[in-house]
């Protein structure tokens, strides 16, 4: 291929300028709903090494791609990942160098971060009362990530969010009370509905909650104003007003953003997920290790995976089983 095209299209037109990256399936917490209490995890070497994280991330970025999320997993607890957030950070052509994290780390790690380059962190917190956040994360401890948050805050990032899962019955009591530690602390919030992934006898229609429902319920307490800003994905945003907060909604259940989706998936073991709710997948690592010298088999895989990316997902609680049974963890939230 003697020109690299500028742009990854899909057979929709759409243009994928986002990635998500995995840079590891093991985490300090265990998310009822992400894990499994008895996790296994992968061996090493089954998994990137931080040199071919940052090698495709570089090629992405010479398709076109400008926004990259670091994901996990907890993507702080792999040793070493300052020094990816480094290489990707001076990549010229990247717009947004971003993370979703736990917050465990961020008291040490946040200053690093910042410098590096990483404009945004998304910590997820699902409940401030300490018990209960042990319950749900079943072994993290909430002051921990609360002092996380309090350095990310201290040390400047341009966007702090935190992401919230909600379920019936064990949390879906805290929405208020997340969204004014968020009004306080002067940063955002954004709720996730809790998606059919991983363990095929969670009996997640007993705990789901509706995003609608959750807006209804905050309409009691605040004023929102609908906000037209959009990232290209499941999230729809309302401002809180006479404040610094806004709130987001991640509904993967609708399918109106579909037809939108700028992104794919890259898993820690250097599988190119097309679409968070469906199987079709590409395998990057035997590109990136049988040529260790020559990008072009990579690139050219990148490309013509655009033809496969589905046109939408397919998750329907009702069914028996998860539409797609794949721990988050593994995929990248
Ligand atoms: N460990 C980091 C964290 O917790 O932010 C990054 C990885 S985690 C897989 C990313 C996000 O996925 C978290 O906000 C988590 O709440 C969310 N998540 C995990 N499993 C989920 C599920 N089944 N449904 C909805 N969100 C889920
Ligand atoms: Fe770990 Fe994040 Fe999954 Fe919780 S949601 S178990 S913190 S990877």
């Amino acid at each position: 291929m003697d020109h690299l095209p500028q742009k990854l299209t899909d057979q929709f037109g759409r243009q994928v300028d986002y990635i998500r990256l995995s840079i590891t399936d093991r985490c300090d917490f265990r998310c009822q709903y992400c894990m499994a209490e008895d996790m296994t995890f992968l061996p090493r070497n089954e998994v990137l090494s931080l040199e071919e994280c940052a090698r495709l991330v570089k090629v992405f970025v010479k398709l076109g791609v400008t926004k990259v999320r670091i994901t996990g997993g907890e993507p702080l607890v792999r040793k070493n990942a300052q020094w990816l957030f480094k290489e990707i950070g001076q990549l010229n052509g990247l717009k947004e160098l971003v993370l979703t994290t736990n917050g465990s780390q961020l008291t040490k790690q946040a200053k690093q971060l910042h410098q590096a380059g990483v404009k945004r962190i998304n910590i997820s917190v699902d409940s401030l009362i300490p018990e209960r956040f042990k319950q749900i994360t079943r072994i993290g401890d909430l002051n921990k990530v609360l002092s996380g948050i309090d350095s990310a805050i201290q040390v400047g990032f341009e966007g702090i969010k935190l992401n919230t899962v909600l379920m019936r019955g064990i949390n879906d009591d805290e929405a208020t009370d997340l969204v004014q530690y968020a009004i306080d602390k002067k940063i955002d919030i954004s709720f996730i509905e809790e998606m059919p992934l991983g363990e095929v006898n969670h009996a997640r229609k007993n705990t789901f909650v509706s995003n609608t429902d959750t807006l209804k319920r905050l309409q009691d307490n605040y004023t929102l104003l609908p906000s037209t800003e959009t990232t290209g994905g499941p999230a729809k945003y309302w401002r809180v007003a006479n404040s610094d907060t806004k709130i987001g909604f991640i509904s993967p259940h609708s399918h109106n953003f579909c037809e939108s989706c700028n992104r794919v998936r890259i898993t820690c073991k250097g599988e190119l997920y097309l679409c968070l709710g469906q199987e079709d997948k590409i395998e990057l690592m035997p590109l990136l290790r049988d040529n260790p010298e020559n990008d072009m088999p990579l690139i050219e895989a990148i490309i013509n995976s655009m033809t496969i990316k589905p046109k939408g997902h397919d998750f329907d609680l009702q069914r028996a089983a998860p539409a797609v049974v794949r721990f988050m963890s593994h995929t990248g939230g």
